[in-house]
């Protein structure tokens, strides 16, 4: 469908939720500015142990971003070549990345309806290389979290989560990040927990590991010019965690405000054409996106821009069959229903800020699409 009509509501837009709380952000900025100290301070310590509390975790560490989280998190573990650890298909490269950048390999898994992991489908997947599960709270919904313990438990397995979606997601009481060994969140100005810039951090109940991380985010040094082991820069920076200050001081009036627009889309929203996200019984979702799946995608797509309204494809193509990865060797039909997914879901629009008049116009338009 051709057509040049303006996007007037994008699927995303970070200035709103800068404008709803504009002058604290300001007034947090120009502090970090004038004090004089930029790196490893003051704000880092305090977003660390806010963040800690927030998801109930004993430590949390400041990293660069959630990449960073996920290698630095294996990496503490030693988890590397010649070890496997089971990941769901249909993630973001990200998570992938965070496995393989250390040498380990990722064995995929399929997901279940909520888009998260199949947990009937791990068990076959374990062999005598299994070091880790790298569970993916995939859109801000909790992964079912009691089997993966379970499974973990039985094959003495470590757990670490990509939570770099879910800040503050729960499953059966208890906050994602703090299941497994290792939480690994990111602040990515997109997540639901945005910085102003790139931002990550690593939580955690161990506190040799807590130790090793910190260690390790800078050069690997405890004291300064004192090198313990080879590690990397990796920081969170004063005005970023400032900001996240102030961010995280929101959250849950931000989260709430994302609940509503979804429970609107979910009451509201009808086509039989289309099938919207549920949630399952025992988790909590966050709503990082809301993304229904249909088999006639790109003209749902193409319509929705023809009224003006943004969407954007979580994800295209599945980490199996990017190019980055063609080294695993799999062939398209290799993990049939990541694939499906990849090539009906639409996340639709979804942002702090969003008007009434923005919301009804989504509704109205997703419900009058006909093929
Ligand atoms: C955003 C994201 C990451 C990576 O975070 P960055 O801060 O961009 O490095 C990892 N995993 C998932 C699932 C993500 O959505």
């Amino acid at each position: 469908m051709m057509n040049n009509t303006q996007i007037t509501i994008p699927q995303n837009r970070l200035d709103r939720g800068f404008f709803a709380h504009q002058k604290e952000y300001e007034d947090k900025a120009i502090e970090v500015l004038r004090s004089g100290w930029y790196i490893l301070g003051r704000e880092v310590e305090e977003f660390q142990k806010e963040f800690a509390s927030f998801v109930g975790a004993k430590y949390c560490l400041g990293v660069a971003n959630g990449l960073d989280a996920l290698w630095i998190a294996f990496r503490v573990l030693g988890i590397g070549k010649g070890d496997e650890v089971i990941v769901q298909a249909n993630t973001y490269i990200a998570s992938v990345m965070g496995i393989t950048i250390n040498g380990a390999t990722p064995v995929f898994v399929e997901p279940d309806e909520y888009y998260n992991i199949d947990t009937s489908k791990i068990e076959k997947k374990i062999t005598e290389r299994t070091k880790a599960i790298l569970v993916v709270h995939l859109y801000g919904q909790a992964s079912n979290m009691a089997p993966i313990m379970q499974i973990a438990k039985k094959h003495n397995l470590r757990v670490v989560e990509d939570c770099a979606q879910s800040h503050g997601a729960v499953f059966e009481g208890k906050t994602t990040g703090t299941f497994g060994d290792i939480g690994c969140f990111s602040f990515y100005p997109s997540k639901n927990l945005g910085a102003f810039g790139d931002g990550g951090a690593i939580v955690t109940d161990d506190p040799q590991i807590a130790e090793d991380v910190r260690v390790f985010r800078n050069y690997g040094s405890e004291k300064r010019y004192y090198n313990k082991v080879v590690g990397t820069n990796s920081r969170l920076d004063e005005m970023q965690a400032g900001l996240l200050r102030v961010r995280l001081s929101h959250l849950t009036e931000l989260t709430g405000e994302r609940i509503g627009i979804c429970n609107s889309y979910l009451e509201n929203m009808n086509n039989d054409l289309i099938t919207l996200p549920s949630i399952r019984e025992g988790a909590t979702h966050i709503w990082h996106q809301f993304v229904v799946r249909t088999e006639h995608r790109d003209d749902l797509k193409d319509y929705l821009a023809s009224k003006g309204i943004g969407t954007i494809i979580h994800y295209p193509i599945p980490p199996h069959l990017s190019e980055a990865y063609r080294y695993l060797g799999f062939k398209k039909g290799a993990f049939p229903i990541t694939e499906k997914y990849a090539d009906s879901v639409l996340s639709l629009p979804l942002y702090n800020g969003m008007t009434e008049e923005e919301r009804g116009a989504v509704i109205e338009a997703v419900n009058s699409f006909k093929i």
